[in-house]
């Protein structure tokens, strides 16, 4: 045992959307706040789908969060906002621009001693991995890797479908959307672009 110092880590919570990633983030960093550990939670500006002062979830749970830019200011501001908390959660990590290295600078809060709860996307709606997702998930410590309820068939879902009119659509990666323009997939139902655009 070396001294007294808190042993950091850094915590992913990934899925499809519909999953139920922000209400787990919800959840764990509630049980931090319970333990007595200071909290501080971060979402990026592009997502105001809900509310511009605080994560809610589709279910309606919410938390205080900072909104921060996806930009080098961005990280600048969580660093500078971290400091005095024990615990930093990032929701909606999937934004970030990887050129930023967000998963650097969570990793570096890790080796400082704070415990990091990140929640990202898994893939994006073309079935690849969203932006800085392989980075964050290779230097977490532990994952929870939530699925969704495929709408198709009711299998387990892993896939996020962007549709439009109930039909497969393909575009930019980053579109913000709920229930009408997204749909959770199993691998069996999504369908991917190249098979898309081969039949239509
Ligand atoms: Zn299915």
């Amino acid at each position: 045992m070396r001294g007294k110092k808190k042993q950091g880590k850094l915590i992913a919570i990934t899925g499809p959307m519909f999953a139920g990633k922000t209400s787990k983030m919800i959840q764990l960093l509630d049980r931090e706040k319970y333990s007595g550990n200071s909290v501080r939670l971060f979402k990026p500006k592009i997502d105001n789908r809900y509310s511009k002062t605080s994560v809610v979830t589709h279910k309606g749970e919410k938390l205080p969060a900072m909104t921060v830019t996806v930009d080098a200011n961005g990280i600048d501001a969580i660093i500078k906002n971290s400091a005095d908390c024990d615990v930093v959660g990032i929701d909606e990590a999937q934004f970030w621009p990887p050129e930023l290295n967000l998963a650097n600078t969570l990793n570096d809060f890790a080796n400082s001693g704070k415990t990091v709860y990140v929640s990202i996307l898994n893939k994006d709606h073309t079935g690849k991995p969203f932006n800085n997702t392989l980075e964050v998930l290779a230097l977490a410590d532990s994952i929870h890797s939530l699925t969704s309820i495929c709408l198709k068939c009711g299998e387990d879902a892993t896939f996020t479908q962007r549709i439009s009119k109930g039909k497969e659509i393909f575009g930019s990666q980053i579109q913000v959307g709920g229930t009408e323009s997204y749909e959770p997939r199993c691998r069996k139902c999504f369908v991917a672009k190249s098979r898309s655009a081969k039949g239509r």
